[in-house]
């Protein structure tokens, strides 16, 4: 079992198989999102090329954030797994 299904065992157990109008699988394809963008921000904005920052990494790695952020759109759409 993956964690992604232990974290949906709890969820289902907790609340009544829903929140609101707001299914587990949703709850969690959320907080995927919501994750994935934070590391994408921190990514963007420690561009040594299209930030203004201080920190940097060793080269531009905007491509990987906007990687990151087309996982969090997945994830919320219920694409991920
Ligand atoms: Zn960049």
């Amino acid at each position: 079992m993956s964690i992604r299904d232990d974290i949906l065992v709890g969820l289902r157990a907790s609340e009544d198989l829903t929140v609101g109008d707001t299914t587990p699988e949703q709850l969690l394809g959320a907080y995927r999102a919501k994750v994935l963008r934070e590391v994408a921000t921190e990514i963007g904005d420690a561009c040594p090329d299209h930030a203004d920052g201080d920190t940097c990494y060793l080269g531009c790695q905007c491509a990987a954030a906007r990687d990151l952020r087309r996982m969090a759109d997945e994830a919320e759409k219920g694409d991920a797994s």
